[in-house]
């Protein structure tokens, strides 16, 4: 098969390493198949054929952003828990309206929310996937994700979603229990992800083990060595979402790190309520934190851990968590984590010549920090040549981002998603021209409309009160622990 190029002209490429994080002007970048081959001006041609360009005057190139946290099912409730606490997500969004998606649910939630992060600039993510009500429903998650081409790691998630009592169209069962769900682990793995390697796969399989508040310590352990025995490439776990007084307690990590379990295919969610031994166990282990800013400032998980983490040598990165609460404006991220510990460092007491996080640091942390938390930085979250041509495209001539006097300013305070013209994955154009490509917008409009109004149709007549007692003592429990 003969070798295809794609030529990115005369563009402001960010490499984020070659240049210690400078901007370079006027560069190329030649991607040979799958890879980036050559960065650098006036790159001439390949000789063979099949070579198209791209036009990148005007236009800033960084590395794909990456999401190491999401839930990609909840894209059918875009907005829901915009205004709910912790409290009101656990017990409406997981135990009910989980409860009631069918696997073509999570099939259209999953594609569609992969094609929008794509449209966000966001080429890989890590699918927390706690949905899964039957083999089906992981399944259907699955194929969403290769739908859309995006990469990343499909965590399988140990969660059993309680059956609805009544005629409520739950997916649920009590039968497909622990047992069920590892065997069906398995048959996933071995069905859909039989080489789980990055280097190969654009998609790999992880797990995503049940939230520690809600189980004793040894269950934990027990999911972790479930894991490993399935060869999950990654492990991932909410960890440290739930404070006691207000102050960091020991939880997950300081459980694990005691049994000598830790390790750098462990990626933790949140982190926020973290101890300091916590964060120096991830640090020493090589395993990563994900934050979310937007849910965690939100929903009382504390402030995000990420810097301090990062400051402290852990491989820290960004997430979205959930398009049931915000969208998936990558930017918007990089900007609400930035400023929230911005204000933090500030000493009012002194003068302050400088701000000491810059624009270009979560710039990182929103890409070679996401590669790194996801074992992936010899593959992606750089542009250097030899990694995977994971690239995105923001067009800055228009009224909201000119002129560019520092292009790294315009990517963080400046670009929004209308901006990203361009978005490649494994050599792959998925976005050109503003527009995604290969997507039958019209009838995925129509069938994601249609499913979340019949899942909120489903969830109004589910006796939430029951819910709430339910999950109110679990909380009650986990904050008194
Ligand atoms: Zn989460």
């Amino acid at each position: 098969m003969s070798n295809s190029y794609i030529l990115i002209k005369g563009g402001t490429v960010i490499p984020l390493v070659v240049s210690g994080g400078k901007p370079l002007h006027n560069c190329d970048i030649l991607i040979e198949n799958d890879r980036i081959k050559d960065i650098g001006q006036d790159l001439s041609l390949p000789t063979e054929n099949n070579v198209s360009t791209i036009n990148a005057k005007n236009c800033i190139i960084t590395p794909g952003f990456v999401d190491g946290h999401h839930h990609m099912w909840q894209h059918l409730l875009r907005g829901i828990t915009a205004n709910w606490s912790l409290f009101g997500y656990a017990c409406h969004l997981r135990s009910v309206y989980g409860s009631l998606y069918t696997p073509d649910d999570v099939y259209v939630a999953t594609y569609a929310a992969a094609l929008s992060l794509l449209n966000n600039g966001v080429t890989t993510v890590l699918d927390h996937c706690h949905v899964i009500n039957s083999p089906a429903h992981a399944d259907a998650a699955v194929k969403g994700l290769k739908d859309a081409g995006i990469r990343g790691t499909f965590c399988y998630g140990l969660y059993q979603n309680p059956k609805e009592p009544g005629d409520f169209a739950s997916t649920a069962t009590d039968t497909f229990d622990q047992a069920a769900r590892v065997d069906d682990a398995l048959r996933v793995r071995e069905e859909h992800f039989l080489n789980n390697d990055a280097n190969s796969s654009l998609l790999t399989f992880g797990i995503a083990l049940n939230d520690p508040p809600t189980q004793s310590r040894e269950k934990t352990i027990g999911e972790l060595d479930i894991a490993r025995k399935l060869k999950a490439r990654l492990t991932t776990v909410h960890a440290s979402v739930i404070s006691h007084d207000g102050a960091p307690n020991p939880e997950v990590v300081q459980d694990l790190a005691d049994a000598q379990l830790m390790g750098p295919d462990l990626v933790f969610s949140h982190g926020g309520w973290m101890t300091d031994g916590e964060l120096a166990a991830v640090q020493s282990s090589g395993a990563g934190i994900v934050g979310t800013p937007d849910t965690e400032l939100q929903m009382g998980m504390g402030y995000p851990v990420v810097w301090k983490a990062a400051d402290m040598g852990c491989r820290a990165c960004l997430g979205l968590d959930i398009t049931s609460n915000q969208g998936n404006d990558f930017m918007a991220q990089m900007r609400l984590a930035l400023q929230t510990q911005r204000a933090r460092d500030c000493d009012h007491r002194t003068v302050h010549k400088d701000v000491r996080r810059k624009a270009v640091d979560v710039l990182r942390m929103a890409t070679l920090g996401g590669a790194e938390v996801m074992d992936m930085d010899s593959l992606i979250g750089s542009i250097v040549p030899g990694k995977k041509a994971d690239l995105v495209m923001f067009r800055c001539d228009d009224i909201d981002t000119v002129p560019v006097v520092d292009p790294t300013a315009t990517v963080v305070f400046h670009a929004s998603p209308k901006n990203i013209d361009t978005v490649i994955v494994d050599g792959k154009v998925l976005k050109q021209d503003g527009r995604l490509v290969g997507v039958d917008w019209e009838s995925l409009h129509d069938e994601i409309i249609c499913k979340s109004q019949r899942l909120r149709d489903q969830a109004g007549k589910v006796d939430m009160e029951k819910a709430e007692s339910l999950f109110y003592s679990i909380f009650e429990k986990a904050m008194q622990k």
